[in-house]
């Protein structure tokens, strides 16, 4: 059977989930609970959508892109797309047959043979690694960090070009033990080709107020600009990768 994607939204000129200028697809349903994060709309996966579609269907609003995506690709990203793998999956082959590059854009909190399944069609995975420290991670993000580790053990083990993402937190995860901790940790993986340091931001605030939840940050500002060109100089030298 096709599986059906339930899709959040759809951005048709994304420029900041992969190379180029992609298609990128935001699928509903995530199974973590980061406390900066600025899409909890996207969390629950049963939860009112604005499109219903088979990989097919996506596939062909995808390609009224293709002179504009020709040189970048697709990313699907969410919430967690590897909620929804075989769909993922079946839109990544479709891509690849019409000649289009595919970004995952994962936490790697699915950890299964279905999720994996997905790589077989995908180019490039761009990773968040929300902290290096075990101890943190659950009270931060809601999961275990048993998943993330093993999901970046496996694109190293099958050679997948990875991308990875981090977001900094001021007094959470910009705090000098925590990314030396991470430095190290991503120092043993010849598979990431580079990094991108996020500077935290405040503006999916309103959402939660919209969804009626606390928001968990409540206090903590933006991350400054400086910090965050700071953190990357540090990754750079250390890790010997690009580094934005
Ligand atoms: S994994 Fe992404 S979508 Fe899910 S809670 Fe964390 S930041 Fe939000």
């Amino acid at each position: 059977m096709t599986p059906t994607g339930r899709i959040h939204s759809v951005e048709s000129f994304g420029t900041v989930d992969g190379p180029g200028i992609r298609f990128v697809t935001f699928l509903q349903g995530c199974p973590m609970r980061c406390l900066f994060c600025h899409n909890p709309d996207t969390w629950n996966p049963a939860a009112p959508v604005r499109y219903e579609m088979t990989p097919q269907e996506l596939l062909s609003e995808t390609l009224r892109y293709r002179s504009f995506i020709r040189k970048g690709g697709v990313t699907l990203t969410g919430g967690e797309p590897l909620l929804q793998a075989a769909f993922a999956r079946e839109y990544f082959r479709l891509c690849k047959e019409a000649g289009l590059h595919t970004a995952l854009d994962t936490s790697g909190a699915v950890f299964t043979e279905e999720a994996l399944g997905v790589l077989d069609f995908t180019d490039l995975v761009l990773l968040d690694v929300k902290t290096a420290d075990d101890a943190f991670h659950k009270s931060y993000t809601g999961m275990e960090r048993k998943n993330n580790r093993l999901f970046l053990d496996h694109l190293q083990s099958v050679g997948k070009p990875v991308w990875i993402r981090h977001v900094l937190v001021p007094g959470l995860t910009d705090i000098p033990e925590r990314l030396e901790g991470l430095a190290g940790y991503l120092s043993g993986y010849s598979c990431i080709e580079r990094v991108e340091i996020l500077p935290y931001h405040t503006m999916g605030v309103y959402k939660y107020a919209e969804l009626g939840l606390r928001y968990p940050l409540e206090g903590i500002g933006p991350e400054s600009a400086l910090k965050a060109e700071e953190v990357r100089e540090a990754f750079r030298k250390r890790l010997g990768v690009e580094v934005v």
